[in-house]
C-alpha cells in the first residue's frame, strides 16, 4: 500500500496565520473566523476518514492519494478529497464534516441540512460533484480502462443520512471498509499490473496543481514582527544577540522566528530580501539581519546585499534542522 500524507490547505495555514495577526475590530474579522471555521472542521473530517485508510487490510498494491487538484481542458479544476486507486478499480471520495438531518433531493438536485434547532439550509450537492470528477477522470485515464466509482462519505458522527437517491454510494465514514471489500467483489478481477498501476498514479501525481493562494489582504490590516505566544500573539518580541526577546512579558525563545517567518511567506511573500526583513521584524541592524537569513541557507539570487531569499515549502519544519 502507498500513501500521500494529506496536507494542511494553504488557505487553511493562511487563515490561521492572519487571525493571529488581524488587527482589533478588522471590518471582515467575522467573515474570516467563519472561513476558518468551516475550512478547519472540513480538515478534521478529512483526518477522520483518513485514520479508516490506515486500517484497510488488502492484499493487493493501493494508492490513496490526497486532495489532488487537476485542470480539465477548460481550465477548471478538480480537487478530489481522495483518490483510492488499484488494480481493480479506482474510487473517487468527496468528504463531508457537517452534521444535523441531511436530505438529497433527486429530482430538484438540492440537498439540505435541518439541524436541531429546526432550521434548514442548502449545501453543495456531493453527489453532482463527484458526478462530475468521475466524468472528467474517464477523459484522463481512457488508456487505463480501470473501472471508475463514487463515493460520498460522511466523517461527522452525528449526521442523519435521510432521503437520497441511490445514484452514489452515500456512507458514514465506518463504512468505508466494508465498502471497499464490496467493491473488490464486484471488479473481482485485475485490469492493470502493477507496474502499470505504478505508472498511471505517476501520470495522475505529474497533473496535480499545486495549492496557489490567490487572497492577499492589505499588510496594513495585521500585526507584523515576531509576535509572543505568551501573549497571545499581541505583543511584538524584539531581536537581540540572536534571541527574540517579548517586550512586555520577558518570554524569549529562537525557535518563534520560524513561525513568524511563515506568517510573513504565507501573507506577504514567498521570497524575502535583507531591507524587508528588517522593516517586517524590527530589526535595526542589517548585519544582524543578514546573519540571521544566511544561518538557514535558504536558496536565492542576487549577492549578499540585495539577494533575494525564497523561503521553502513547510517552512517551519524546514527551519527546525538549523537551529
Ligand atoms: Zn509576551
Amino acid at each position: 500500500m502507498n500513501f500521500v500524507i494529506r496536507k494542511k490547505p494553504l488557505k487553511l495555514l493562511w487563515l490561521e496565520a492572519l487571525l493571529k495577526r488581524l488587527r482589533e475590530r478588522d471590518p471582515e474579522a467575522s467573515y474570516f473566523i467563519e472561513q476558518f471555521r468551516r475550512l478547519d472542521a472540513g480538515f478534521a473530517g478529512e483526518q477522520r476518514v483518513d485514520k479508516e485508510w490506515y486500517e484497510i487490510i488488502c492484499p493487493n498494491t493501493f494508492f490513496v492519494l490526497h486532495n489532488i487538484v487537476l485542470a480539465n481542458a477548460a481550465k477548471h479544476s478538480h480537487q478530489l478529497d481522495t483518490l483510492f486507486i488499484c488494480n481493480h478499480f479506482m474510487l473517487v471520495v468527496e468528504i463531508k464534516n457537517i452534521s444535523g438531518k441531511l436530505d438529497f433531493d433527486g429530482i430538484t438536485y438540492q440537498c439540505t441540512r435541518t439541524k436541531p434547532d429546526g432550521t434548514v439550509e442548502g449545501f453543495p450537492n456531493a453527489i453532482t460533484q463527484i458526478q462530475r470528477h468521475i466524468r472528467f477522470i474517464k477523459i484522463i485515464s481512457k488508456n487505463y480502462s480501470l473501472p471508475i466509482e463514487g463515493a460520498v462519505i460522511f466523517s461527522n458522527p452525528s449526521a442523519i443520512i435521510e432521503n437520497h437517491p441511490n445514484t452514489v454510494p452515500i456512507f458514514h465514514v465506518s463504512g468505508l471498509q466494508s465498502h471497499i471489500q464490496s467493491l473488490y467483489k464486484k471488479h473481482p478481477k485485475p485490469i492493470l499490473t502493477d507496474e502499470q498501476l505504478t505508472r498511471f498514479v505517476q501520470l495522475i501525481r505529474a497533473q496535480h496543481q499545486p495549492q496557489e493562494l490567490l487572497t492577499r489582504i492589505d499588510s496594513s490590516r495585521f500585526r507584523h514582527g515576531v509576535l509572543c505566544p505568551k501573549c497571545k500573539y499581541k505583543n511584538q518580541m524584539f531581536y537581540y544577540r540572536g534571541i527574540w526577546k517579548c517586550s512586555v512579558c520577558q518570554h524569549t525563545s529562537k525557535e518563534i522566528f520560524a513561525e513568524a517567518l511563515q506568517d510573513y511567506q504565507l501573507l506577504v511573500n514567498r521570497n524575502i530580501t535583507n531591507s524587508q526583513l528588517r522593516k517586517f521584524f524590527g530589526i535595526e541592524s542589517s548585519d544582524a539581519a543578514n546573519r540571521l537569513l544566511r544561518k538557514f541557507n535558504f536558496p536565492g539570487i542576487g549577492t549578499t546585499k540585495n539577494r533575494v531569499y525564497h523561503l521553502p515549502e513547510n517552512l517551519t519544519e524546514y527551519m527546525k534542522q538549523f537551529f
